[in-house]
Protein backbone atom coordinates (compact mmCIF):
# COMPACT_ATOMS: atom_id res chain seq x y z
CA UNK A 1 0.00 0.00 0.00
CA UNK A 2 1.31 3.49 -0.69
CA UNK A 3 1.32 6.05 2.31
CA UNK A 4 0.08 9.14 0.56
CA UNK A 5 -0.18 11.55 3.46
CA UNK A 6 -3.13 13.93 2.03
CA UNK A 7 -4.70 16.77 4.95
CA UNK A 8 -8.52 17.19 4.26
CA UNK A 9 -10.85 18.51 6.39
CA UNK A 10 -13.62 16.47 5.37
CA UNK A 11 -13.49 13.06 3.46
CA UNK A 12 -17.14 12.42 2.01
CA UNK A 13 -17.33 9.17 1.04
CA UNK A 14 -20.13 8.94 -2.18
CA UNK A 15 -20.85 11.66 -4.17
CA UNK A 16 -24.32 11.68 -5.04
CA UNK A 17 -27.30 14.05 -3.94
CA UNK A 18 -26.20 14.10 -0.23
CA UNK A 19 -22.18 13.97 -0.96
CA UNK A 20 -21.79 16.47 -3.79
CA UNK A 21 -24.46 18.65 -2.38
CA UNK A 22 -22.59 18.80 1.41
CA UNK A 23 -19.17 19.18 -0.91
CA UNK A 24 -20.36 22.38 -2.44
CA UNK A 25 -22.07 24.26 1.02
CA UNK A 26 -18.73 22.79 2.99
CA UNK A 27 -16.42 24.48 -0.32
CA UNK A 28 -18.50 27.64 0.19
CA UNK A 29 -17.15 27.54 3.86
CA UNK A 30 -13.66 27.11 2.34
CA UNK A 31 -13.27 23.57 3.67
CA UNK A 32 -11.09 21.61 1.78
CA UNK A 33 -13.15 18.53 0.96
CA UNK A 34 -12.32 15.09 -0.81
CA UNK A 35 -14.87 13.26 -2.80
CA UNK A 36 -14.52 10.07 -3.27
CA UNK A 37 -17.29 7.99 -5.25
CA UNK A 38 -16.83 4.16 -6.27
CA UNK A 39 -18.85 4.61 -9.88
CA UNK A 40 -17.36 6.31 -12.93
CA UNK A 41 -20.21 8.87 -13.48
CA UNK A 42 -22.11 9.86 -15.26
CA UNK A 43 -24.09 6.44 -14.77
CA UNK A 44 -27.28 5.54 -13.46
CA UNK A 45 -27.58 4.81 -8.92
CA UNK A 46 -28.21 0.96 -8.22
CA UNK A 47 -32.25 2.27 -7.56
CA UNK A 48 -33.89 5.23 -7.87
CA UNK A 49 -36.45 6.08 -10.48
CA UNK A 50 -37.09 9.70 -8.50
CA UNK A 51 -39.19 12.59 -8.73
CA UNK A 52 -38.34 15.90 -7.27
CA UNK A 53 -40.06 19.04 -6.64
CA UNK A 54 -39.57 22.91 -6.23
CA UNK A 55 -38.45 22.25 -2.23
CA UNK A 56 -35.12 19.99 -3.53
CA UNK A 57 -34.92 22.59 -6.43
CA UNK A 58 -34.79 25.73 -3.59
CA UNK A 59 -31.97 24.36 -1.69
CA UNK A 60 -30.03 23.36 -5.30
CA UNK A 61 -30.50 27.03 -5.81
CA UNK A 62 -28.22 27.74 -3.03
CA UNK A 63 -25.25 26.03 -3.50
CA UNK A 64 -25.77 27.56 -7.55
CA UNK A 65 -26.62 24.60 -9.40
CA UNK A 66 -27.85 24.57 -12.73
CA UNK A 67 -31.49 23.69 -13.62
CA UNK A 68 -30.64 23.78 -17.16
CA UNK A 69 -27.78 21.11 -16.40
CA UNK A 70 -29.55 18.67 -13.51
CA UNK A 71 -32.71 18.66 -15.66
CA UNK A 72 -31.64 18.99 -18.67
CA UNK A 73 -34.16 17.81 -21.73
CA UNK A 74 -36.54 16.70 -18.65
CA UNK A 75 -40.05 17.75 -19.44
CA UNK A 76 -41.82 20.00 -16.38
CA UNK A 77 -44.48 17.76 -14.32
CA UNK A 78 -47.33 19.83 -13.16
CA UNK A 79 -49.56 17.84 -12.32
CA UNK A 80 -50.23 14.19 -10.45
CA UNK A 81 -52.97 11.68 -11.59
CA UNK A 82 -54.59 9.60 -9.50
CA UNK A 83 -55.51 6.75 -12.02
CA UNK A 84 -57.19 4.32 -9.71
CA UNK A 85 -59.96 2.00 -10.36
CA UNK A 86 -62.30 4.09 -8.10
CA UNK A 87 -60.66 6.85 -7.13
CA UNK A 88 -59.65 9.17 -10.22
CA UNK A 89 -58.61 12.57 -10.05
CA UNK A 90 -55.42 15.38 -10.41
CA UNK A 91 -53.06 16.74 -7.45
CA UNK A 92 -51.70 20.38 -9.42
CA UNK A 93 -48.08 20.56 -7.90
CA UNK A 94 -48.73 23.95 -6.21
CA UNK A 95 -45.84 27.14 -6.65
CA UNK A 96 -43.11 27.26 -4.42
CA UNK A 97 -40.96 30.51 -5.17
CA UNK A 98 -42.04 30.50 -8.71
CA UNK A 99 -41.58 26.52 -9.73
CA UNK A 100 -45.46 25.02 -9.77
CA UNK A 101 -43.63 21.76 -11.14
CA UNK A 102 -41.17 18.69 -10.68
CA UNK A 103 -39.44 16.65 -12.43
CA UNK A 104 -38.82 12.54 -12.75
CA UNK A 105 -35.31 13.19 -13.49
CA UNK A 106 -32.66 11.15 -15.69
CA UNK A 107 -30.30 10.16 -11.90
CA UNK A 108 -27.33 9.93 -14.01
CA UNK A 109 -27.44 13.23 -15.65
CA UNK A 110 -28.42 14.67 -12.32
CA UNK A 111 -26.31 13.55 -10.47
CA UNK A 112 -23.28 13.89 -12.64
CA UNK A 113 -24.72 17.76 -12.49
CA UNK A 114 -24.68 17.88 -9.33
CA UNK A 115 -21.05 16.20 -8.90
CA UNK A 116 -19.60 18.98 -11.07
CA UNK A 117 -21.42 21.50 -8.91
CA UNK A 118 -19.49 20.74 -6.38
CA UNK A 119 -16.06 21.06 -8.22
CA UNK A 120 -16.53 24.62 -9.11
CA UNK A 121 -15.19 25.23 -5.61
CA UNK A 122 -11.69 26.03 -5.28
CA UNK A 123 -11.23 23.83 -1.96
CA UNK A 124 -13.50 20.72 -3.62
CA UNK A 125 -11.81 17.92 -4.97
CA UNK A 126 -13.32 14.64 -6.15
CA UNK A 127 -12.51 11.40 -7.46
CA UNK A 128 -14.75 9.17 -9.33
CA UNK A 129 -13.99 5.42 -9.80
CA UNK A 130 -12.59 5.29 -6.39
CA UNK A 131 -13.92 3.55 -3.29
CA UNK A 132 -13.46 3.66 0.32
CA UNK A 133 -12.49 -0.33 1.48
CA UNK A 134 -12.30 0.87 5.04
CA UNK A 135 -11.30 3.75 7.73
CA UNK A 136 -8.08 4.64 9.28
CA UNK A 137 -9.19 4.49 13.68
CA UNK A 138 -6.51 6.25 16.27
CA UNK A 139 -7.53 5.48 19.18
CA UNK A 140 -11.13 4.96 18.83
CA UNK A 141 -11.20 8.31 16.41
CA UNK A 142 -11.99 8.20 12.71
CA UNK A 143 -8.96 9.82 10.99
CA UNK A 144 -9.10 9.04 7.31
CA UNK A 145 -10.03 6.59 4.89
CA UNK A 146 -8.24 3.68 2.78
CA UNK A 147 -9.16 4.56 -0.45
CA UNK A 148 -8.79 1.88 -3.69
CA UNK A 149 -9.12 1.99 -7.72
CA UNK A 150 -9.34 -0.59 -10.28
CA UNK A 151 -5.37 -0.74 -11.06
CA UNK A 152 -4.25 1.88 -8.53
CA UNK A 153 -2.28 1.00 -5.35
CA UNK A 154 -4.45 1.48 -2.20
CA UNK A 155 -3.88 4.82 -0.65
CA UNK A 156 -4.62 6.42 3.20
CA UNK A 157 -6.40 9.49 3.10
CA UNK A 158 -6.03 11.68 6.55
CA UNK A 159 -8.93 14.20 7.27
CA UNK A 160 -10.43 15.23 10.29
CA UNK A 161 -13.68 14.07 9.89
CA UNK A 162 -15.24 11.45 7.52
CA UNK A 163 -19.00 11.53 5.96
CA UNK A 164 -20.89 8.40 4.90
CA UNK A 165 -23.05 9.84 2.05
CA UNK A 166 -22.75 6.30 0.38
CA UNK A 167 -26.41 5.20 0.36
CA UNK A 168 -28.24 2.67 2.07
CA UNK A 169 -25.88 0.08 2.33
CA UNK A 170 -22.86 3.04 3.70
CA UNK A 171 -19.81 1.68 4.31
CA UNK A 172 -19.38 4.13 7.09
CA UNK A 173 -22.45 2.61 8.81
CA UNK A 174 -21.20 -0.38 8.76
CA UNK A 175 -17.56 -0.38 9.93
CA UNK A 176 -18.27 2.17 12.66
CA UNK A 177 -20.77 -0.54 13.91
CA UNK A 178 -24.07 2.45 13.92
CA UNK A 179 -27.00 1.90 15.46
CA UNK A 180 -30.10 1.99 13.86
CA UNK A 181 -33.47 3.69 15.26
CA UNK A 182 -36.99 3.92 14.59
CA UNK A 183 -36.35 1.33 12.64
CA UNK A 184 -40.11 -0.21 10.79
CA UNK A 185 -40.53 -3.46 8.88
CA UNK A 186 -44.52 -4.39 9.49
CA UNK A 187 -45.29 -3.39 5.94
CA UNK A 188 -42.25 -4.63 3.75
CA UNK A 189 -42.98 -3.28 0.36
CA UNK A 190 -40.48 -3.61 -2.88
CA UNK A 191 -40.22 -1.79 -6.33
CA UNK A 192 -39.10 -2.62 -9.55
CA UNK A 193 -39.18 -0.02 -12.69
CA UNK A 194 -37.74 0.40 -15.97
CA UNK A 195 -37.44 3.47 -18.74
CA UNK A 196 -39.46 3.28 -21.72
CA UNK A 197 -39.32 4.91 -25.07
CA UNK A 198 -41.42 5.71 -27.88
CA UNK A 199 -44.49 5.92 -25.33
CA UNK A 200 -47.64 8.14 -26.19
CA UNK A 201 -48.53 11.17 -24.12
CA UNK A 202 -50.85 9.55 -20.66
CA UNK A 203 -54.18 12.04 -22.40
CA UNK A 204 -53.81 15.74 -23.60
CA UNK A 205 -52.97 17.56 -20.81
CA UNK A 206 -48.87 17.53 -20.63
CA UNK A 207 -46.05 15.95 -18.87
CA UNK A 208 -47.41 14.07 -15.31
CA UNK A 209 -47.13 11.63 -12.62
CA UNK A 210 -49.87 8.88 -13.21
CA UNK A 211 -50.30 6.44 -9.96
CA UNK A 212 -52.99 3.66 -10.22
CA UNK A 213 -53.66 1.07 -7.62
CA UNK A 214 -56.85 -1.36 -7.33
CA UNK A 215 -56.39 -2.19 -3.49
CA UNK A 216 -54.87 -5.20 -4.01
CA UNK A 217 -51.68 -4.41 -2.52
CA UNK A 218 -49.42 -3.11 -5.20
CA UNK A 219 -49.69 -0.13 -7.69
CA UNK A 220 -48.29 1.19 -10.86
CA UNK A 221 -46.56 4.70 -11.24
CA UNK A 222 -45.88 6.17 -14.79
CA UNK A 223 -43.81 9.32 -15.17
CA UNK A 224 -42.75 11.63 -18.03
CA UNK A 225 -38.78 12.12 -17.51
CA UNK A 226 -35.51 13.10 -19.59
CA UNK A 227 -35.41 13.15 -23.74
CA UNK A 228 -39.09 11.28 -24.29
CA UNK A 229 -38.81 8.64 -21.70
CA UNK A 230 -41.59 7.25 -19.64
CA UNK A 231 -40.33 5.69 -16.26
CA UNK A 232 -43.31 2.50 -15.06
CA UNK A 233 -42.39 1.35 -11.82
CA UNK A 234 -44.51 -1.30 -9.66
CA UNK A 235 -44.29 -1.07 -5.81
CA UNK A 236 -46.15 -2.91 -3.70
CA UNK A 237 -46.28 -5.52 -0.86
CA UNK A 238 -42.88 -7.43 -0.61
CA UNK A 239 -44.46 -10.80 -0.89
CA UNK A 240 -46.60 -9.79 -4.04
CA UNK A 241 -43.70 -8.23 -5.95
CA UNK A 242 -41.63 -10.63 -6.20
CA UNK A 243 -39.61 -11.58 -9.21
CA UNK A 244 -38.40 -15.29 -9.93
CA UNK A 245 -34.50 -15.30 -9.40
CA UNK A 246 -33.17 -14.48 -12.41
CA UNK A 247 -36.27 -13.96 -14.12
CA UNK A 248 -36.89 -9.96 -13.12
CA UNK A 249 -37.20 -8.68 -16.84
CA UNK A 250 -39.59 -11.06 -18.22
CA UNK A 251 -41.75 -10.83 -14.99
CA UNK A 252 -42.09 -7.40 -14.72
CA UNK A 253 -43.10 -6.72 -18.65
CA UNK A 254 -45.85 -9.40 -17.75
CA UNK A 255 -46.86 -7.39 -15.49
CA UNK A 256 -46.97 -4.16 -17.55
CA UNK A 257 -49.23 -6.43 -20.56
CA UNK A 258 -51.73 -7.81 -17.33
CA UNK A 259 -53.24 -4.22 -16.39
CA UNK A 260 -54.97 -2.03 -18.95
CA UNK A 261 -53.39 1.27 -17.46
CA UNK A 262 -49.61 0.27 -18.06
CA UNK A 263 -50.74 -2.39 -21.32
CA UNK A 264 -52.45 0.04 -23.44
CA UNK A 265 -49.66 2.83 -22.83
CA UNK A 266 -46.51 0.60 -23.40
CA UNK A 267 -48.27 -1.47 -26.44
CA UNK A 268 -45.99 0.11 -28.97
CA UNK A 269 -43.23 1.63 -26.54
CA UNK A 270 -39.92 -0.12 -26.05
CA UNK A 271 -37.88 -0.69 -22.39
CA UNK A 272 -34.36 0.91 -23.35
CA UNK A 273 -33.26 0.07 -19.46
CA UNK A 274 -32.88 -3.39 -17.63
CA UNK A 275 -35.17 -3.51 -15.21
CA UNK A 276 -34.31 -2.57 -11.32
CA UNK A 277 -35.28 -2.22 -8.14
CA UNK A 278 -34.99 -2.95 -4.42
CA UNK A 279 -36.67 -5.52 -2.84
CA UNK A 280 -37.91 -5.06 1.22
CA UNK A 281 -36.75 -1.49 1.06
CA UNK A 282 -35.53 0.10 4.07
CA UNK A 283 -37.06 2.26 6.84
CA UNK A 284 -34.83 3.53 9.62
CA UNK A 285 -32.42 6.22 10.87
CA UNK A 286 -28.62 6.07 11.72
CA UNK A 287 -27.41 7.52 14.75
CA UNK A 288 -25.67 10.30 13.11
CA UNK A 289 -22.22 9.66 13.39
CA UNK A 290 -19.04 9.12 16.59
CA UNK A 291 -15.65 10.24 16.71
CA UNK A 292 -14.91 11.81 13.74
CA UNK A 293 -17.07 10.40 11.57
CA UNK A 294 -20.69 11.26 10.16
CA UNK A 295 -23.46 9.62 8.07
CA UNK A 296 -26.00 12.08 5.95
CA UNK A 297 -28.42 11.39 3.38
CA UNK A 298 -29.68 7.45 2.72
CA UNK A 299 -26.82 6.67 5.58
CA UNK A 300 -28.42 8.49 7.62
CA UNK A 301 -32.07 8.24 6.88
CA UNK A 302 -33.87 5.66 4.65
CA UNK A 303 -37.57 5.01 3.81
CA UNK A 304 -39.94 3.82 1.50
CA UNK A 305 -39.92 5.91 -2.09
CA UNK A 306 -43.78 6.24 -1.95
CA UNK A 307 -44.04 10.01 -1.47
CA UNK A 308 -40.79 11.04 -3.32
CA UNK A 309 -39.33 12.61 -0.55
CA UNK A 310 -35.88 11.09 -0.80
CA UNK A 311 -33.92 13.44 -2.38
CA UNK A 312 -34.98 15.80 -0.73
CA UNK A 313 -34.09 14.74 2.62
CA UNK A 314 -30.71 13.82 1.11
CA UNK A 315 -29.97 17.03 0.62
CA UNK A 316 -31.88 18.61 3.45
CA UNK A 317 -29.60 16.50 6.27
CA UNK A 318 -26.32 18.03 3.73
CA UNK A 319 -27.63 21.09 4.76
CA UNK A 320 -27.70 20.78 7.93
CA UNK A 321 -24.76 18.84 8.46
CA UNK A 322 -22.82 21.52 6.67
CA UNK A 323 -24.14 24.30 8.44
CA UNK A 324 -22.85 22.01 11.64
CA UNK A 325 -19.45 21.32 10.40
CA UNK A 326 -18.75 24.75 9.43
CA UNK A 327 -19.32 26.01 13.09
CA UNK A 328 -17.37 23.38 14.25
CA UNK A 329 -14.42 24.28 11.78
CA UNK A 330 -14.73 27.64 12.93
CA UNK A 331 -14.28 26.79 16.17
CA UNK A 332 -17.65 27.51 17.92
CA UNK A 333 -18.81 24.35 19.10
CA UNK A 334 -17.03 20.95 19.95
CA UNK A 335 -17.57 17.66 18.16
CA UNK A 336 -20.01 16.34 20.56
CA UNK A 337 -22.39 19.37 19.83
CA UNK A 338 -21.99 19.52 15.99
CA UNK A 339 -23.18 15.87 15.94
CA UNK A 340 -26.18 16.40 18.60
CA UNK A 341 -27.27 19.56 16.25
CA UNK A 342 -26.80 18.15 13.25
CA UNK A 343 -29.06 15.34 14.09
CA UNK A 344 -31.85 17.29 15.91
CA UNK A 345 -32.16 19.43 12.88
CA UNK A 346 -32.30 16.77 10.37
CA UNK A 347 -34.59 14.63 12.55
CA UNK A 348 -37.50 17.60 12.87
CA UNK A 349 -37.40 18.04 9.59
CA UNK A 350 -37.51 14.32 8.13
CA UNK A 351 -39.67 12.62 11.55
CA UNK A 352 -42.72 14.23 10.67
CA UNK A 353 -43.32 12.94 6.60
CA UNK A 354 -41.71 9.66 7.64
CA UNK A 355 -44.21 8.70 9.89
CA UNK A 356 -47.03 10.28 7.13
CA UNK A 357 -44.79 8.23 4.34
CA UNK A 358 -45.35 5.07 6.68
CA UNK A 359 -48.79 5.46 7.27
CA UNK A 360 -49.62 5.97 3.68
CA UNK A 361 -47.71 2.44 3.09
CA UNK A 362 -49.99 0.60 5.33
CA UNK A 363 -53.18 2.17 4.04
CA UNK A 364 -52.45 2.24 0.34
CA UNK A 365 -50.56 -1.03 0.54
CA UNK A 366 -51.51 -2.89 3.43
CA UNK A 367 -54.82 -2.12 3.98
CA UNK A 368 -56.60 -5.34 5.90
CA UNK A 369 -59.77 -4.25 6.05
CA UNK A 370 -62.76 -6.41 4.64
CA UNK A 371 -63.82 -6.07 1.22
CA UNK A 372 -66.89 -4.39 2.17
CA UNK A 373 -64.60 -1.55 4.00
CA UNK A 374 -62.21 -1.48 1.31
CA UNK A 375 -65.56 -0.91 -1.17
CA UNK A 376 -66.63 1.41 0.70
CA UNK A 377 -63.70 3.71 1.12
CA UNK A 378 -62.66 3.85 -2.22
CA UNK A 379 -66.39 4.60 -3.57
CA UNK A 380 -67.12 6.71 -0.93
CA UNK A 381 -65.08 8.33 2.18
CA UNK A 382 -61.72 7.91 0.34
CA UNK A 383 -63.21 9.10 -3.16
CA UNK A 384 -64.90 11.89 -1.40
CA UNK A 385 -61.37 12.80 0.36
CA UNK A 386 -59.90 12.76 -2.79
CA UNK A 387 -62.06 14.44 -4.54
CA UNK A 388 -62.08 17.67 -2.03
CA UNK A 389 -60.19 20.59 -3.79
CA UNK A 390 -59.56 21.63 -0.37
CA UNK A 391 -57.64 18.38 0.20
CA UNK A 392 -55.87 18.02 -2.70
CA UNK A 393 -54.38 20.77 -2.07
CA UNK A 394 -52.96 20.56 1.08
CA UNK A 395 -51.72 17.11 -0.34
CA UNK A 396 -49.42 19.21 -2.73
CA UNK A 397 -48.47 21.43 -0.52
CA UNK A 398 -47.13 18.14 2.16
CA UNK A 399 -45.35 17.23 -0.70
CA UNK A 400 -43.61 20.12 -1.58
CA UNK A 401 -42.95 20.47 1.91
CA UNK A 402 -44.77 23.50 2.39
CA UNK A 403 -46.95 22.53 5.00
CA UNK A 404 -46.82 20.08 7.83
CA UNK A 405 -48.32 16.25 7.30
CA UNK A 406 -50.27 16.53 9.86
CA UNK A 407 -51.60 19.77 8.65
CA UNK A 408 -52.38 17.95 5.19
CA UNK A 409 -55.32 15.97 6.77
CA UNK A 410 -56.30 17.92 10.14
CA UNK A 411 -59.58 16.54 11.74
CA UNK A 412 -61.56 20.22 10.50
CA UNK A 413 -60.03 19.57 6.60
CA UNK A 414 -61.17 15.61 6.83
CA UNK A 415 -64.84 16.40 8.15
CA UNK A 416 -65.39 19.14 5.67
CA UNK A 417 -64.41 17.04 2.98
CA UNK A 418 -66.74 14.44 4.13
CA UNK A 419 -69.79 16.55 4.59
CA UNK A 420 -69.04 18.23 1.08
CA UNK A 421 -68.73 14.29 -0.42
CA UNK A 422 -71.99 13.21 -0.15
CA UNK A 423 -73.68 16.58 -1.30
CA UNK A 424 -71.46 16.38 -4.65
CA UNK A 425 -72.83 13.38 -5.11
CA UNK A 426 -76.28 14.24 -4.65
CA UNK A 427 -75.93 17.60 -7.07
CA UNK A 428 -74.63 14.97 -9.33
CA UNK A 429 -77.00 12.63 -9.38
CA UNK A 430 -80.12 15.39 -9.54
CA UNK A 431 -77.63 16.68 -12.53
CA UNK A 432 -78.21 13.35 -14.04
CA UNK A 433 -82.41 13.37 -13.10
CA UNK A 434 -82.58 16.57 -15.06
CA UNK A 435 -80.63 15.42 -17.59
CA UNK A 436 -83.21 12.14 -18.25
C1 LIG B 1 -36.83 2.77 -6.60
C2 LIG B 1 -36.60 4.04 -5.86
C3 LIG B 1 -37.36 5.16 -6.17
C4 LIG B 1 -37.11 6.38 -5.52
N1 LIG B 1 -37.90 7.44 -5.83
C5 LIG B 1 -37.62 8.63 -5.26
C6 LIG B 1 -38.39 9.79 -5.61
O1 LIG B 1 -39.37 9.74 -6.36
N2 LIG B 1 -38.01 10.99 -5.08
C7 LIG B 1 -36.97 11.09 -4.23
O2 LIG B 1 -36.66 12.21 -3.79
N3 LIG B 1 -36.25 10.00 -3.83
C8 LIG B 1 -36.56 8.79 -4.33
N4 LIG B 1 -35.83 7.70 -3.96
C9 LIG B 1 -34.80 7.84 -2.92
C10 LIG B 1 -33.51 8.43 -3.47
O3 LIG B 1 -33.06 7.66 -4.56
C11 LIG B 1 -32.46 8.43 -2.35
O4 LIG B 1 -33.01 8.98 -1.19
C12 LIG B 1 -31.21 9.21 -2.75
O5 LIG B 1 -30.57 8.61 -3.85
C13 LIG B 1 -30.24 9.30 -1.58
O6 LIG B 1 -29.07 9.99 -1.98
P1 LIG B 1 -27.67 9.69 -1.28
O7 LIG B 1 -26.70 10.62 -1.91
O8 LIG B 1 -27.84 9.69 0.17
O9 LIG B 1 -27.31 8.17 -1.65
P2 LIG B 1 -27.14 7.44 -3.05
O10 LIG B 1 -27.86 8.13 -4.14
O11 LIG B 1 -27.45 6.01 -2.77
O12 LIG B 1 -25.58 7.58 -3.37
C14 LIG B 1 -24.61 6.91 -2.62
C15 LIG B 1 -23.33 6.85 -3.44
O13 LIG B 1 -22.29 6.34 -2.62
C16 LIG B 1 -21.43 5.56 -3.42
N5 LIG B 1 -20.70 4.65 -2.53
C17 LIG B 1 -21.21 3.68 -1.74
N6 LIG B 1 -20.23 3.06 -1.07
C18 LIG B 1 -19.08 3.67 -1.44
C19 LIG B 1 -17.72 3.48 -1.09
N7 LIG B 1 -17.35 2.53 -0.21
N8 LIG B 1 -16.79 4.27 -1.66
C20 LIG B 1 -17.14 5.24 -2.56
N9 LIG B 1 -18.42 5.46 -2.94
C21 LIG B 1 -19.37 4.68 -2.38
C22 LIG B 1 -22.36 4.83 -4.36
O14 LIG B 1 -21.64 4.45 -5.54
C23 LIG B 1 -23.41 5.91 -4.65
O15 LIG B 1 -23.10 6.59 -5.82
C24 LIG B 1 -36.09 6.46 -4.55
C25 LIG B 1 -35.34 5.34 -4.22
C26 LIG B 1 -35.60 4.13 -4.86
C27 LIG B 1 -34.79 2.93 -4.50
Amino acid sequence: MSLHHSEYDVVIVGGRPAGSTLAARLGMAGLRVLMLERAQMPALPGASCPIIYASTMDMLDEIGADEGAYARGTPKIRRMVNAGEAIKGEIAIPMRNGRDYGYAIDRARFDFALWENALRYPTVEGRLGWSAADLILENGRVTGVIASAPGQPRQEIRSKVVVGADGRFSLVARKMGAAQRDEHTDFPTSIYYAYWKNAPPYDENGAAAVAWGDGTGFGFLMMDSADDTVVVAVEGQSEIIDPPPGQVDAWYEELIARYPITAERMRHAERITDVRGMKNIGNLYRQPGGSGWALVGDAYHQKDPLDGQGIYDAVFTAKALARELAAYFAGEQDWETTLRRYDSAARSETYPMYQSTLQRVQVSLYDSSPEWLKWAAANSFGRWLFEDRLIREQMGLMLTRQIAPRDAMSMPLVVGALLRGPLRDLSRFLDRQLET
